[in-house]
């Protein structure tokens, strides 16, 4: 008899877009003349740059004859693309990454869902709250947490995120293997500085934990100080591996291309309590599933390291964070505390209210979508998350419209 694997069972509806979806063309139905502007899933709304465009063309030109042709490309990635983020984006922050160390893939999301394959299913897990929500219900998927029971997985340490601590998390109170953390962060766009990712370095080194940490938004930094890698910390290249993407970096995520680092330093430990190097592991995970990211792709993510390539991605940030800005100010001079905005395109609001009563409030009485705090976790009731991703016009007459409802 087939099975199934049961812990699928466990996992909570994704009410969360559906809700949202739903609420959305009640409102369209009963206003059908009304507009809506969306402030809420954090996609992309602006075209890729043109240095990624044309090495994107190029590359495709390339595939039509036969001597530059490329059939299946090495799994972890061109080495023309992986050094170009070994030396951009590592060691001209002073972080000694090298190339061997990357593997391209495409997305962020699959690496951070998949890497837990390579650990124990035994181990104990701390994750955020609130929360992204692909590392909870991955680990979900593989049996590594009890029932859903009052709002949470049983067998997972919430690390939680409160006005109280800024929404960066204290150390767990309690021993734990595997931590992950994401800075910035979403759905808050709270940020760490050194002390903090050294204080949690110190932790997993101490404790023999591995850190997974998540930097999908490292580009929206605009502080010197904030370090956009956790490699950035001393000792971090043994105890932690690294998610980066380009899809909010460089709006690939239609596009898709990631990347992750796993140190060659970087280990875990058998039952018996041998170290064993994490990279070989993920490096035979990666090639056993994995086939690469196409030629033209690599080629568009690789064009945002030349020059044209660099200013068009800083102008591309600069836009969204000019909306950023405006939300958050607006927001503020409406009388709402907020997190975030500052070095990541999501403000978090506190809503005074429970986080869907708020949500509805914007939608019916002001037209404008966002994403309610509580499908992040526990902690995330009472709070909304807005996007900084749409054009400057929407967001200055969605801000408009939100003043006049207050
Ligand atoms: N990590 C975080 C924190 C995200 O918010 C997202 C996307 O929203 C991802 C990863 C996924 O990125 P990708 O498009 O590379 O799969």
């Amino acid at each position: 008899m087939i099975r199934i694997n049961e812990h699928y069972l466990k996992l909570q509806a994704s009410y969360l877009f559906s809700d949202i979806a739903r609420r959305i063309s009640a409102f369209q139905k009963n206003n059908p003349d009304r507009d809506i502007i969306k402030l809420g899933i954090g996609d992309v709304t602006r075209a890729l740059p043109p240095a990624c465009i044309e090495a994107f063309h190029a590359a495709v030109d390339e595939m039509r004859v036969e001597n530059t042709f490329k059939g299946y490309g090495p799994e972890q990635g061109y080495a023309f693309l992986r050094e170009a983020i070994a030396e951009y984006d590592f060691r001209k922050r002073g972080a000694d990454i090298s190339a061997d160390e990357i593997f391209v893939s495409d997305g962020a999301k699959c690496d951070t869902g998949n890497i837990q394959e390579i650990f124990a299913t035994d181990i104990s897990i701390a994750i955020p709250d609130p929360v992204y929500p692909v590392y909870l219900d991955t680990n979900v998927m593989a049996g590594r947490t009890g029932v859903f029971k009052d709002g949470r997985y049983e067998n997972i340490v919430y690390l939680d995120g409160t006005a109280e601590n800024g929404f960066i998390p204290d150390l767990p109170a309690e021993p734990v293997d595997l931590i992950y953390l994401c800075f910035p962060n979403n759905p808050t766009g709270a940020v760490a500085g050194k002390e903090v990712l050294a204080k949690w370095v110190e932790y997993a080194r101490k404790n023999k934990a591995l850190i997974l940490f998540d930097a999908a938004y490292e580009a929206f930094i605009r502080d010197e100080e904030i370090p956009h890698s956790i490699y950035e910390i001393d000792g971090a290249k043994e105890v932690a591996i690294e998610f980066r993407s380009y899809s909010k970096t460089a709006g690939f995520t239609g596009t898709r291309c990631a990347y992750t680092v796993v140190p060659k330093t970087c280990t875990a430990y058998t039952s018996g309590g041998e170290r064993h190097f994490l990279h070989s592991l993920w490096n035979r995970r990666h090639s056993t599933k994995f086939n690469g990211v196409s030629y033209p792709v690599q080629k568009a993510a690789a064009a945002i390291y030349g020059e044209e390539g660099r200013d068009q991605v800083k102008a591309l940030i600069e836009y969204y964070m000019e909306n950023a800005g405006l939300i958050r100010k607006e927001m503020i001079d409406l009388g709402y505390s907020c997190v975030g905005g500052i070095h990541s395109p999501y403000i978090w609001i506190n809503g005074k209210t429970d986080s869907w009563e708020f949500f509805d409030h914007l939608l019916n009485e002001a037209g404008v979508v966002c994403t309610p705090g509580a499908g992040f976790g526990k902690c995330g009731e009472g709070y909304i998350r807005i996007s900084a991703f749409n054009s400057h016009e929407n967001v200055r007459m969605a801000m408009d419209r939100i003043r006049k409802t207050i």
